[in-house]
């Protein structure tokens, strides 16, 4: 990304906000992924002192906000949501020019911030209930504290969505914040958190933009952030947890997946289950964490699903987000382009069959974008590098399997375990066969945005993450468990006899 210092600009600019106020930096331009002659905004490369300044404001925010009850703080959160319900449908327009998506997905996204702090308040309650235990030993009380600043660094794909699901457990918890949007698309986000900066008390949310080796990895190491939600891929959240080790910060990590569809024997191949696999691939151009990245189905069946999705595929519109004919969009940025182009063109030169499927809705200007058709790909063996990679992008592999030992065998082999679903017509079965899948969600004849709301838990087992997103467990996330223990009967506690007395 080339810099440049203090341009004329009329776009929006995804500023560095410290306490309230915007901080002048390097600014750098966000481009459109579906035109990338065409500059959407500009985005502030902060820097270390940035994120230091932005570190100590927020320091200092906690005590006061931390002293509030959780239901004032939901107070805020539900002004917050108010003061951005209006704006929701411009900044869903921004998302599309920033990120790439179709018009409808951005709307998911910054529609939902304020139901999001809405929800989040609503269990404002719950944060602030003690477990008092009175017995003939004393009292004990068992309550969840704050931790203090915590760094929420977000990646491109969903970067607003994403980011609230951090945001808003952390502040109703008591925590401050400091945000570190994707380069790659930080304006409706900035946009988002300037508004919730203005209406919550000053320094609580601070934002800084920029390079993650050079702000995401000083707020990952900075001795008074307590705690890191980092939302990327794998090698970047290793990298975040090697950072924190310093400091001994407490983390939470949401990365990557290579999530498993698995059609069984029982399923039959309906339009429905070919639509939800179509979502389940496709959606933000492949470009979803829990994207479907592999399809097995049993033997007897893989014909006719490979004939039936093949077909619905082929249905797709590749155009810019903004088109209310394109259903797909481009991807987000040329390297992520490259490489998913890469991929397919490896799997095809070592012998698989690849069927590159869809319309595009412009030709004449499809070079102008990052602009991908999807493929299926067909006769891969297993240890294929895009069965085995996350690919990111809008394609699949397609396996046949034979014995369901076999196929839970081969869903299972892999550093990741974001999601996996089955699909079936015995849902008991799938019941059963779920608990042998490692992976943090098992989705039963879905497995696609959408399915996962809010209220239920979210996150990854082995390489794809540590902790959980969402509801409740998101706010214990953000919380230290502290006990005050009052002994009465002393004489009946057991411990050392340091001056005579007789212990027990
Ligand atoms: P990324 O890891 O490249 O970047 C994520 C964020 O980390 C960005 O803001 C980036 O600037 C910052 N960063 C980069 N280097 C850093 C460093 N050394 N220290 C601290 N921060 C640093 O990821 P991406 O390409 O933006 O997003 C795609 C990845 O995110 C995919 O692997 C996807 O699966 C994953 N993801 C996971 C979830 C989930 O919930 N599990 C959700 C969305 C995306």
């Amino acid at each position: 990304m080339t810099q440049t210092t203090a341009p004329q600009v009329t776009e929006p600019v995804a500023h560095v906000l410290v306490g309230g106020s915007t901080h002048p930096a390097p600014l750098a331009p966000v481009v459109n992924p579906a035109l990338t002659s065409e500059t959407v905004g500009w985005t502030a490369m902060g820097t270390e002192t940035d994120a230091d300044l932005a570190v100590r404001t927020a320091h200092h925010a906690f005590a006061a906000w931390s002293a509030l009850t959780p239901a004032e703080r939901g107070a805020y959160l539900e002004d917050a949501a108010a003061a951005l319900d209006p704006t929701g449908e411009e900044r869903a327009r921004l998302l599309v020019r920033e990120q790439g998506k179709v018009l409808w997905e951005a709307r998911m996204e910054t529609g939902r911030v304020g139901d999001m702090l809405r929800y989040y308040s609503s269990l404002a309650e719950e944060v602030a209930a003690e477990k008092v235990t009175v017995d003939a030993r004393g009292t004990l009380r068992v309550r969840r504290r704050p931790m203090g600043v915590t760094a929420i660094i977000v990646p491109w794909n969903a970067p607003v969505y994403l980011a609230f699901l951090a945001v808003a457990p952390a502040l109703v918890a008591g925590n401050t914040i400091v945000v570190k949007p994707s380069e790659l698309a930080p304006l409706a986000l900035t946009e988002t958190l300037t508004t919730l900066a203005t209406v919550l008390p000053e320094g609580v949310v601070n934002v800084v933009p920029g390079d993650g080796a050079v702000v995401g990895a000083a707020l990952s190491a900075h001795p008074l952030v307590r705690k890191v939600l980092f939302t990327g891929s794998t090698a970047t959240g290793q990298a975040v947890m090697r950072a924190a080790a310093g400091t001994v910060k407490n983390i939470g990590l949401e990365l990557g997946g290579n999530d498993p569809a698995i059609v069984l024997e029982s399923a039959r191949i309906t339009d429905q289950l070919i639509g939800e696999l179509v979502k389940g691939v496709y959606t933000g151009t492949g470009q979803i964490c829990f994207n479907v990245k592999r399809i097995y189905v049993h033997e007897s069946r893989y014909r006719e699903f490979l004939d039936a999705f093949t077909a619905a595929v082929d249905e797709i519109v590749v155009g810019p987000g903004l088109h209310p004919e394109a259903t797909m969009g481009p991807l987000n940025n040329e390297p992520q382009l490259r490489r998913v182009e890469e991929l397919v063109e490896r799997a095809r030169a070592g012998g698989a069959d690849v069927a590159t499927l869809g319309r595009k809705l412009d030709p004449e200007t499809w070079g102008s974008g990052y602009f991908l058709l999807p493929s299926v790909v067909s006769g891969l063996p297993d240890d294929a590098e895009l069965v085995r990679c996350e690919q990111f992008g809008p394609t699949v592999p397609v396996l046949p399997f034979r014995d369901e030992d076999d196929v839970v065998d081969r869903a299972n082999d892999t550093e990741f375990g974001l999601a996996a679903s089955l699909w079936t017509e015995d849902v008991d079965h799938a019941f059963d066969l779920s608990r042998r899948i490692e992976s943090g969600t098992v989705f039963v004849n879905v497995h696609r945005l959408g399915a996962s709301d809010i209220t239920m838990p979210f996150g990854g087992m082995k390489r794809s993450g540590i902790g959980r997103n969402h509801g409740i467990v998101a706010i214990e996330g953000c919380t230290e468990m502290q006990v005050v223990a009052h002994r009465v009967d002393h004489e009946r506690l057991p411990g050392p006899h340091l001056y005579g007395q007789e212990g027990s």
